[in-house]
């Protein structure tokens, strides 16, 4: 299966995918984790992403799409992966159903793990003061939201018209949230071996 995972700071993204990647046992294609690995790398490479990934921006579309390419052909991608972090806007979910297509593959599902903004606020300022990381204040918090919502919430409706987007409610329990992902990958596979029969 191949899946995206779309989700706004503090919604417990990185918790449910730990969780899904352990029971489905396919590759984890976080873009923050790949791009960090290229900026420790003592390159040109490697300080050019550093000078967007230092500012809180998005890296140039075609690197990020370049790198994911790099990673979908080793063959731990052939039954499927989780994308994470990745699409990030319109651009990126184009020229990955693009080169999926060349790939004569395709998404099976998008989660969208749906919290209201008030709570991921709440969520995000206490994990500020629990982990004392004061550069996550009123004001950052609200700009990396602002990100989500200005450039990947469009996805949303983008994957909804393709008929692969299954809404999560991320405002109950962690198992709660877990049990509802399961129930939607489920679903997915069988309507997947309805498909094929
Ligand atoms: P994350 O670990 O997903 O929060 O990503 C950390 C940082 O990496 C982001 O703030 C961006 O600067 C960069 N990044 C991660 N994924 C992408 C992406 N799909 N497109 C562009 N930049 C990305």
């Amino acid at each position: 299966m191949r899946i995206v995972f779309i989700g706004p700071p503090g919604a417990g993204k990185g918790t449910q995918c730990k969780r899904l990647l352990e029971l489905l046992g396919i590759p984890h294609l976080s873009t923050g984790e790949m791009l960090r690995q290229v900026k420790r790398q003592d390159t040109a490479l490697g300080r050019w992403v550093a000078s967007y990934l230092d500012a809180g921006q998005l890296a140039p579309d075609h690197l990020v799409m370049r790198i994911v390419a790099q990673r979908l052909q080793r063959p731990d991608c052939r039954e499927g992966c989780l994308f994470d972090g990745f699409p990030r806007n319109l651009s990126q979910a184009e020229l990955l159903d693009d080169h999926l297509a060349e790939l004569e593959m395709g998404l099976d599902l998008v989660l969208d793990l749906h919290v209201v903004e008030e709570e991921l606020i709440h969520r995000l300022l206490r994990r500020a003061k629990i982990e004392s990381r004061m550069d996550d204040n009123y004001d950052t918090i609200k700009a990396r939201l602002r990100v989500f919502y200005t450039q990947t919430a469009p996805l949303l409706e983008y994957y909804q018209r393709k008929g692969l987007l299954c809404r999560v409610d991320g405002m109950v329990g962690p198992d709660q949230v877990f049990a509802q992902i399961k129930q939607a990958v489920l679903d997915r596979m069988s309507e997947r071996v309805e498909k094929k029969a």
